[in-house]
């Protein structure tokens, strides 16, 4: 997801209207550009859901998919987490509590396999590595006093 995505969402309430590039009609902001993303219905939402759930797709192959279903693949990958029976995500997003949460992915009763993982050791110590500067040493008191290991 990215920042224009969530502005669109932000702005509700426009009256106005334009055509996408499909020739549909959408919402419009003040400044002419569509208010909320042409690809962003539910019905079609779920449908590319459920059809990403019917076949094996990694994230670049859901891409096109979502431009011809006219669908967003992100929300259509994150309402299938659910009921996947196989999900691949990069070390930081298996690892990393808040990004973790923030992706949706519950990890009570998975079987988590870990590929490549001679790199584990040096990535958890990456994701949870926290540089203080001396510069500011109360900070850094106050930092270290303060500091909660986020699993
Ligand atoms: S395609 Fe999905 S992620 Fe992209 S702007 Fe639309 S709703 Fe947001």
């Amino acid at each position: 997801m990215h920042i224009r995505c969530l502005e669109m969402q932000r702005k509700k309430g426009s009256s106005a209207t334009c055509k996408s590039d499909d020739g549909r009609t959408v919402k419009k902001s003040k400044n002419g550009a569509p208010s909320t993303c042409p690809y962003l219905s539910t019905q079609r939402v779920q449908d590319l859901r459920d059809l990403s759930l019917s076949q094996v797709v990694d994230v670049e192959s859901l891409i096109p998919m979502g431009r011809e279903q006219q669908a967003c693949p992100y929300y259509s990958s994150r309402s299938a987490l659910a009921d996947a029976q196989l999900i691949v995500v990069p070390y930081a997003t298996l690892l990393h509590r808040s990004t973790r949460e923030a992706s949706g992915l519950k990890l009570q009763n998975s079987v988590v396999i870990i590929d490549e993982a001679h790199n584990l050791l040096e990535t958890i110590s990456s994701i949870h590595n926290v540089q203080v500067s001396c510069s500011s040493p109360i900070f850094a008191l106050y930092f270290c006093i303060n500091f909660k290991y986020d699993r």
